[in-house]
Formats: C-alpha cells, sequence, structure tokens
C-alpha cells in the first residue's frame, strides 16, 4: 500500500522559524557606478574585465540601439522627429542616424530626450533585482544624458585622441572625420576630471590592475 506523505506544516505554526530568514534578507541596495569615457576610449574593453570580476553591467548604448530597432513607440518619434531618410529596409540605419545627430548638439538632445528616459529606467530596475555589491552602468554620455546625477561614483576611462581615433577606425571601418565629428560633440575628457571618482587610463598602462583596484574600493565602500 502507497504510504501517504504527511502535508507539511504551515508556517504559520511556526512563526520562530519564520521569523529568521526574513531579518537575514534585509539587503542594502546596490551602489550605482557610472563608467564613462568618449568614443573609442575603452569602456567596453574596461566593462568586460569588471564582468569577469563577476560585476554587473548595463550597456546604455547598447540597450538604446536596441529600443532603437525594437521600440515600435520609439521608433515612431526618432522617424516623426528627424525623417524618413534614416529608415533603410525598415529599420533605423542607426550610421546615418548618427550623421544627422552629430552635427547638431540639439538634434542629440532631441534624441536623448526620447530614447533616455528607457534607459533610466532599465538601469534602476536592473540595480534594484542585483545581490550584488555595485552595478555599473557603461554610457558615452553619462554627463550629456544628466544620468551622472542618478549614480553614486564615476568612473572614467581615458585614452589619447591620436589612440582613441585609431583604435575607432580599425574597429568600425569609419573615416577619420566621422570620428572626429563625434569627438567634437562629447565632452572634452579634461574638463571631466574633477568630476569622476576614479580614472583608468587606457593607453600604456595595463587594465587590469587599475580595474582589480577600484573593484577592491567599491566592494568595502
Ligand atoms: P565606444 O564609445 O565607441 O563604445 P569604447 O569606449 O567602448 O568605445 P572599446 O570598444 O572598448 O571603446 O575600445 C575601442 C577599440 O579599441 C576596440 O576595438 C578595442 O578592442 C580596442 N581597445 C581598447 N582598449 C585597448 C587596449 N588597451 N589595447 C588595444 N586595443 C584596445
Amino acid at each position: 500500500m502507497k504510504k501517504i506523505p504527511f502535508p507539511e506544516k504551515s508556517h504559520s505554526t511556526y512563526p520562530h522559524k519564520i521569523n529568521k530568514p526574513i531579518l537575514s534578507k534585509i539587503v542594502t541596495p546596490a551602489l550605482k557606478i557610472g563608467l564613462t569615457g568618449g568614443i573609442g576610449s575603452g569602456k567596453t574593453t574596461v566593462s568586460e574585465v569588471f564582468k569577469k570580476l563577476g560585476v554587473p553591467v548595463f550597456n546604455s548604448d547598447d540597450f538604446g540601439k536596441q529600443l532603437l530597432q525594437h521600440n515600435t513607440n520609439i521608433i515612431n518619434q526618432v522617424v516623426q522627429e528627424f525623417g524618413d531618410t534614416i529608415i533603410d529596409n525598415k529599420k533605423i540605419n542607426t550610421r546615418k542616424l548618427a550623421s544627422i545627430v552629430f552635427s547638431d548638439k540639439d538634434k542629440i538632445q532631441t534624441l536623448n530626450e526620447i530614447i533616455h528616459p528607457h534607459v533610466i529606467n532599465q538601469f534602476e530596475q536592473l540595480a534594484q533585482k542585483t545581490k550584488k555589491k555595485y552595478i555599473i552602468k557603461e554610457s558615452a554620455i553619462l554627463f550629456e544624458s544628466n544620468s551622472y546625477k542618478k549614480v553614486n561614483k564615476i568612473i572614467l576611462v581615458r585614452a589619447p585622441l591620436d589612440i582613441r581615433m585609431k583604435r575607432v577606425c580599425d574597429r568600425d571601418n569609419r573615416t577619420k572625420e566621422e570620428v572626429e565629428k563625434i569627438i567634437r560633440n562629447q565632452i572634452n575628457d579634461t574638463k571631466l576630471l574633477k568630476r569622476v571618482d576614479y580614472i583608468i587610463n587606457n593607453n600604456n598602462e595595463l587594465l587590469t590592475p587599475q580595474i582589480i583596484k577600484i573593484d577592491k574600493i567599491l566592494s568595502n565602500i
């Protein structure tokens, strides 16, 4: 004859058993860390090292691009604002869009105003969910988008202009002029030095030791 298992006792009859786990679940929210730097400075390269250390990283620029490809509401707003010449094969051609907005700071701001509330919202949700000590928000436009106001600490990745230019031209097959146009519209590194908490030099210095040092500091705040 099959034994019928006893039903488990409800927690409500054992209040002493549920108090402990609930108390031990109280967690402090993760620190929000902004990671910024000009085009080709090495933000994504640095992010990859943080990821290897187990740190969650949210790439704002990638998320923004995804929205431009898949969020109908945003696509409609962007086409309404910048015209349907930016559409190729029913999709937004981000390169064409970039060439329009990077020639005019007001246009960049308009584009940011459409996309950025969604980016902020997504990052806030991830930051609330994570159980890690800190979470990184990688963004080329941390200051321009005012996102810097919503993070606890900021890391700046730096590299000399000529090296950045060469790395981007090699990576993206872009012309020097295209890259220069983008750089002209980004905030100059030297203006940011006083506004950031940590600096990573991505020139001749090894990246990993600099990142491990910052990780130790952030893990112990
Ligand atoms: P973007 O602003 O365009 O997203 P980014 O700041 O994220 O750029 P990366 O994509 O990390 O920059 O780096 C730009 C290019 O330079 C990449 O092809 C990357 O592999 C290369 N790179 C970055 N750091 C180094 C390095 N220390 N040594 C050699 N190549 C590097």
